[in-house]
């Protein structure tokens, strides 16, 4: 049998850090059992149509690097993979469900539905539906239509009984089949719901495992009655459980991002992404914690996947993704953090200038967004000293001495090279006797206004002479 799997997303705008996980999920499981990865766009649901949506879903999966085998830009043999042109099959499935008797049609009108949530409320039961027309006879249901009145269509669930099954991540989960509502498989619209489509194409594009999320975890029943009238059988299943923040709440925009594009908007690269996202929930049974994707595709196994709630911890992601950074070849290096100095407002029209900058600061970088603060100092004319141990170097009784002679010295060159800085601070050495931090911390905090930072050397090429001279020249007068 051939693995298959999917990523169903319904298009909303944009792809979430926990649908990028699924999709991951999915991918990794068809990759590592020699499969196949559908993508499937869940898009009957028109009062949530987002212009535009789906095209970004596909993106934002191509930047993570997860290609799919078969979706709407790769035809396969089980197309179309967009669920608003394969309506008829939907309308042809929910027919033949009335014709079973396994369906039937519902005339509720709105205002009937919330006159009976009301009044189950009022009597301290759970709101549901109440099966008004379960079993109305064909005469009734055909006045209706003659008359022309609105319907649903409504699968029939058991009224007695349990539906069991093994989830692959939770093992045996069990629900009582009086508890769970006639479902709606087709709106007044005419258009299936989620679930119908849902397990139409699961069955038709010969989906083998369905990995999703926990959310869909009632759902499971529903499908798996609609299998049963079908006379289909149903795929295996894996439910993963929610992301949270770190209070362990549900992962929620309000604490922070939970797009990708908002991810790779701030300087977040694809591979330091899906290898985060990769653990949360999964564990490759070792200490190690870096993973490319096609390591990640020879390890992945849905045994190793919790089904306790993963953790979504921001700082971890930047750790990772600092170490990204660092790990990156120098000139892919300058072509992803050049564009964030522009946007921190640097000049970046002259090339060599630019690489010396990132060179100086990308090691204190975690994102890319970082980079125009990391090189604060290469934009401004002036060095703000805020640090205590900064100031503290600049306090020490050698230090005027230190930075006179280093400005009279540096005024003497025509080019402050790295040669020439060595040489001056040589010579202070030996002409002053003063050696070590005393020597060389005040000219680092003067230059960066920080104790500790970018390479001495880097910033001095980059400022060129005459800057060095005027930024120690302004710390000397402002804070000696
Ligand atoms: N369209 C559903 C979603 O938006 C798919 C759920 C499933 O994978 O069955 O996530």
């Amino acid at each position: 049998m051939t693995i298959r799997t999917r990523f169903a997303p319904s298009p909303t705008g944009y792809l979430h850090v926990g649908g990028l996980r699924t999709a991951l999920f999915n991918y990794l499981f068809a990759r590592k059992n020699n499969g196949v990865f559908v993508l499937r766009i869940e898009d009957t649901d028109q009062s949530r149509f987002v212009e535009g949506a789906a095209e970004k879903l596909m993106e934002s999966l191509r930047w993570a690097g997860l290609e799919y085998d078969e979706g709407p830009d790769r035809p396969g043999d089980f197309g179309p993979y967009v669920q608003s042109q394969r309506l008829e099959l939907y309308q042809k499935h929910v027919q033949q469900l009335i014709d079973q008797d396994d369906a039937y049609l519902c005339f509720c009108t709105s205002e009937e539905l919330e006159a009976m949530r009301e009044k189950q409320i009022a009597a301290g039961q759970p709101p549901r539906y109440d099966g008004t027309w379960r079993d109305r006879s064909p005469n009734e249901v055909q006045d209706m239509l003659a008359a022309g009145k609105p319907y649903v269509v409504r699968m029939k669930m058991p009224l007695e009984g349990e539906t069991s099954f093994e989830d692959l991540v939770r093992g045996t989960v069990s629900f009582q089949n009086d508890l769970i509502d006639d479902q709606v498989i087709q709106k007044s619209d005419g258009f299936p719901t989620y679930h119908l489509a849902n397990v139409v194409d699961d069955h038709y594009m010969q989906i083998s495992h369905v990995i999703r999320g926990e959310e869909w975890l009632p759902s499971v029943p529903k499908h798996l009655q609609l299998y049963r009238y079908f006379g289909w059988e149903a795929p295996q299943m894996a439910h993963l459980s929610l992301l949270l923040n770190k209070d362990r709440s549900k992962l929620s925009k309000r604490q922070g991002d939970v797009a990708v594009e908002d991810y790779r908007d701030k300087g977040y690269l694809p591979e330091a992404l899906v290898n985060f996202v990769a653990l949360l929930g999964w564990s490759p049974g070792s200490e190690e914690e870096f993973f490319d994707l096609k390591q990640l595709e020879d390890l992945f196994t849905l045994e190793r996947v919790n089904k306790a709630g993963a953790v979504f911890d921001l700082d971890k992601l930047n750790w990772m993704n600092g170490n990204y950074i660092r790990k990156m070849a120098e000139e892919d290096l300058v072509a992803f953090l050049t564009p964030f100095l522009a946007e921190g407002g640097a000049d970046i029209s002259d090339e060599a200038t630019t690489r010396n900058i990132i060179k100086a600061v990308y090691k204190g970088v975690e994102k890319g967004r970082d980079t125009p603060r990391a090189a604060a100092i290469f934009l401004q004319n002036e060095v703000e000293i805020t640090e205590e141990a900064a100031l503290a170097y600049l306090k020490d009784p050698q230090a005027p001495t230190v930075l006179a002679a280093f400005l009279e010295k540096a005024r003497e060159v025509d080019t402050l090279d790295d040669a020439a800085f060595k040489d001056i601070m040589k010579s202070i050495q030996k002409e002053h006797g003063i050696k070590g931090p005393a020597l060389w911390k005040p000219v680092r905090v003067a230059i960066t206004g920080a104790e500790s930072g970018p390479e001495l050397p880097l910033v001095i090429e980059v400022f060129g002479r005459d800057k060095v001279i005027s930024v120690v020249e302004k710390v000397v007068a402002r804070y000696l």
